[in-house]
């Protein structure tokens, strides 16, 4: 397929409209990263989102709309918790988990009985949703398994020829995945994903605990059956091996300087990663391990933030899987 080009005007955006009316499948920005779009009461549009992606089946799709009121059509209940939380953040960076009613089918929450919602703040998509007159359910527009694209310029390297059109919106800001926040138990709200929002805000927000879902930050292998199918999957994965490196930042940096120099002896081509801050790491880390792959880097080494802060901790969630859980403690 000839994949069509957009921009962000109104007339494009009301092209892309009609594309994911039609049934067809549409890149877009948000402020987290981009994401494949198609109508997500449409069980075809997404059964296509999982082929352009090469995505496992029983990894649920975000359904993305532009007005709280939809909400009504998608979720059986709304709780008061998750309203308060969605009156509070939206739109932004996070994702509500709430019992689906059945006009959501099951190709959108690969085959579970609840409907993951967001309202993401960026205009374009506002108004892409507006216009098509559905919600729309996308995952990350990036090929299963890869960094998630945070410029177009990605979405076009992974998709190009697979989506009907890709809008060149604005870099997304957030750099990293909504938070995924589960209202099954309202009392109990639980992040099954860690995004910029962190449990300790939606805890202010709501006055009552909230957690981290237990599989969040162990390896897949190690047992705990993750409440978001996504998590047992392999995610974020440059080209290249990648180790992280825990430790005060001078051990760090003199463990990755030696590391380095080893490697180049043996004719390898090293790429280093060092963050200094939590938001610039989620803004710039998808970014950076494309950027390494483009210049066929063979190994990364990459410092580990600090997990006690919670944005860090958000950033580390996806860095111990793009470097397969290889972390050394120096
Ligand atoms: P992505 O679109 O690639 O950011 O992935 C969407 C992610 O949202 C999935 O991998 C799950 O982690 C989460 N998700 C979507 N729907 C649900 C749901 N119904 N229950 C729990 N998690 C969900
Ligand atoms: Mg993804």
């Amino acid at each position: 397929m000839k994949t069509l080009y957009l921009t962000t005007s109104e007339e494009d955006l009301l092209k892309g409209a009609e594309i994911i009316k039609n049934g067809g499948l549409v890149a877009f920005p948000t402020e987290t990263v981009y994401g494949l779009g198609g109508n997500a009461l449409d069980g075809q549009s997404s059964r296509k989102i999982y082929a352009a992606k090469g995505r496992p089946s029983d990894n649920p799709l975000i359904v993305h709309i532009s007005d709280m009121s939809e909400i009504e059509g998608l979720a059986a209940e709304f709780p008061e918790n998750a309203r308060k939380l969605g009156e509070a953040i939206w739109p932004g960076p996070l994702t509500i988990v709430l019992p689906k009613k059945p006009v959501v089918p099951d190709e959108t929450t690969g085959g579970l009985g609840t409907v993951a919602i967001r309202l993401p703040a960026n205009s374009a998509a506002q108004k892409l949703i507006a216009n098509s007159g559905v919600p729309i359910a996308a995952p990350s527009a990036n090929l299963s398994g890869r960094p998630s694209p945070t410029l177009w310029e990605h979405v076009k390297h992974d998709l190009d020829g697979k989506a009907d059109a890709i809008i060149m919106g604005e870099p997304c800001m957030g750099g990293i995945e909504s938070t995924v926040c589960d209202f099954t138990d309202p009392q109990h709200p639980l992040v099954l994903r860690p995004g910029l929002i962190t449990p300790e805000r939606i805890s202010e927000i709501l006055g009552i605990p909230c957690e981290y879902d237990p599989a969040i930050l162990s390896k897949p292998e190690e047992g705990l059956v993750p409440r978001a199918p996504g998590m047992k999957y392999k995610h974020y994965a440059p080209n290249a091996q990648m180790v992280l490196y825990s430790g005060s930042p001078e051990d760090v940096k003199k463990a990755i300087l030696e590391e380095e120099e080893a490697l180049k002896k043996e004719g390898k081509t090293v790429g280093t990663i060092i963050y200094e801050d939590g938001k610039q790491a989620a803004r710039n880390l998808f970014s950076d391990l494309r950027a390494l792959d483009e210049q066929g880097i063979d190994v990364i080494l990459a410092s580990a933030l600090d997990p006690q802060d919670p944005v860090n901790y958000s950033v580390m969630n996806r860095m111990l899987k793009a470097a397969g859980y290889n972390i050394k403690e120096v």
